[in-house]
């Protein structure tokens, strides 16, 4: 029924967007698979990539690649296939397509023109994450990937520092490290954290602990440094002092600048915080 979206006509098509696996190719469901065998064309971020999914299913349907590049030209066209009565699934990669990936000018410019746009949901990394990582999930704040660049990171960092949700992050194997130096950084050593990799494959491990102590282990094994990551840390607490939230906020934008031992001093100066919680000199 089209009832929920008036513009729609009765014989204009649906965009379906699609979860696909996140590694573990048993997490399609029965539904997606359906759709995708019964959809016109199937709108994909890298079509060999969807191509070799479909073929491990024994499909074979029309692929349009959809990426960041050609979004805005694409998702023209394919409204105007759409309302002639084309009936198209969106997938991405991996997981849910529009989490930190291509899809949501698409899925606005169909629900622009009034089209029905329904979901066939499934995988999604940062979900995973969440649902194994035992630390408290009632409300999170997804922040996708961090800033490449060292110093917007830091900034990024900064603002988080009193966040009380629960933060999820998406992390690739070369960043790992440096994003992990800076969560501690910005979030203190003791800060609750959870690194999921690999999540649903082979060599699928979930660590927890302080985020000082996942650093340690990061770096001390090669392995928990190859695949795809979700990193989840813990909220600052309702109760936590306001002047160590502070006291950290500053020292991570100070130590752009001066040495660890004197952004620390500095920062507990102006903030009023002890400056143990800002920095730890044992490094
Ligand atoms: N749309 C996807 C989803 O629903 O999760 C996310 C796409 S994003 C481009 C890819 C990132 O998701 C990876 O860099 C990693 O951070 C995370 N990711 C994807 N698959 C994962 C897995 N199996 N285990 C851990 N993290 C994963």
């Amino acid at each position: 029924m089209h009832s929920s979206q008036p513009g729609a006509s009765k014989a204009a098509g649906t965009l379906h967007v699609v979860a696909t696996p996140i590694g573990n190719l048993g997490d399609l469901s029965a539904r997606a698979l359906q759709t995708l065998k019964t959809v016109d064309a199937i709108c994909a971020e890298d079509t060999r990539h969807t191509r070799q999914l479909l073929s491990h299913f024994g499909l074979e349907r029309p692929l349009i690649a959809l990426h960041e590049h050609n979004e805005d030209a694409q998702a023209a066209q394919l409204v105007v296939r759409l309302l002639a009565g084309e009936s198209f699934a969106l997938v991405s990669d991996a997981g849910t397509p529009l989490v930190s990936d291509p899809g949501f000018r698409l899925v606005r410019a169909a629900r622009a023109a009034g089209l029905r746009v329904s979901p066939v949901p499934g995988a999604c990394a940062a979900i995973a994450a969440l649902s194994v990582a035992g630390i408290p999930s009632d409300r999170f704040a997804f922040e996708g990937f961090l800033p490449a660049k060292a110093s917007a990171r830091r900034e990024r960092l900064s603002r988080l520092a009193g966040e009380t949700r629960t933060l999820i992050f998406y992390e690739s194997a070369h960043r790992i490290e440096e994003s992990l130096d800076d969560l501690v950084a910005a979030l203190g050593e003791a800060r609750r954290g959870v690194i999921a990799r690999e999540l649903t494959k082979l060599f699928e491990t979930v660590l927890d602990g302080p985020l000082a102590e996942l650093r340690a282990r990061v770096g001390a094994d090669p392995n928990q440094r190859k695949g795809e990551f979700v990193v989840i840390v813990e909220g600052a607490g309702e109760d936590a002092d306001a002047a160590i939230i502070e006291g950290r906020r500053l020292y991570a934008k100070l130590a752009e600048h001066l040495k660890p031992s004197q952004a620390a001093k500095l920062a507990a100066e102006l903030s009023g915080a002890p400056r143990k919680a800002l920095y730890n000199s044992e490094g």
